[in-house]
């Protein structure tokens, strides 16, 4: 089965979906992790992101491995551990420039669409829904107003999960440049030319503002066994 996850930066997609992969013993495909790699690599050698064709190359040319650390998810880029690098500031600047490239999405297409091949999986990301997996069995649009984002990802930096503790409290600074960050980024990757962040039309959508993870996985879990 293959569960497809869509929604805005920060919308809660990578916690529900790795909750619903450990529950159900499923493979997680975090798919923004992948674009996030690719960018991490042009950045570190050089490349100049509006040469197209330059950044494609990186793309076509890297190795993207998940693993397992201690605390959760790792992320290989070429045989080197990037989990952390690819979260940065720098990063989330300049990821939707690299992923609107049409090149970049098709190499990454290619081996998310491997995974699928492989077994059940839970795929997150901004087009698993409406272009890598268009025949999922559950499709989720999860979405969350951009404070209630922009919050969680302030306390997620500071070290804190606001999911966990409603009263997590961030810099408000902080909030205000992720915020604004955020709203930048929903409106590049929405507006691109190839794969736009959107729902499917068959999505089931889900507003996180103000639910609780244990509530959204729930509800994922009960669409799974309906579509079973
Ligand atoms: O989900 P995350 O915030 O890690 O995604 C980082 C970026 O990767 C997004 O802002 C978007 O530009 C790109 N992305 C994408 N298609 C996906 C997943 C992520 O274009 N399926």
């Amino acid at each position: 089965m293959i569960i497809a996850i869509d929604g805005p930066a920060g919308s809660g997609k990578s916690t529900v979906a790795h909750a619903i992969a450990e529950r159900c013993g499923i493979t997680y495909l975090d798919t923004g992790a992948m674009y996030r790699s690719v960018t991490l690599a042009c950045l570190r050698r050089g490349v100049d992101l509006e040469d197209a064709e330059a950044v494609a190359e990186v793309a076509r040319g890297v190795r993207i491995e998940f693993g397992n650390g201690d605390a959760g998810q790792t992320v290989l880029l070429d045989g080197q551990d990037v989990t952390a690098d690819i979260r940065t500031p720098e990063v989330d600047r300049n990821v939707s420039v690299v992923s609107a490239v049409p090149a970049v999405r098709s190499a990454m297409v290619a081996l998310q669409r491997a995974v699928g091949e492989q077994g059940d999986v839970v795929a997150e990301g901004r087009d698993i829904g409406t272009v890598v997996f268009p025949n999922a069995e559950v499709k989720v649009f999860l979405t969350a107003d951009a404070e209630a984002r922009a919050h969680r990802r302030a306390v997620q930096r500071e070290g804190g999960d606001a999911a966990k503790d409603a009263a997590a409290q961030a810099d408000t600074a902080s909030e205000q440049a992720i915020l604004a960050e955020i709203r930048r980024r929903d409106e590049l990757d929405s507006t691109r030319k190839e794969a736009p962040l959107r729902a499917a039309e068959d999505a089931h959508h889900i507003d996180s503002s103000s639910l609780g993870v244990e509530e959204v996985v729930s509800e994922v879990i009960r669409l799974m066994e309906e579509a079973r």
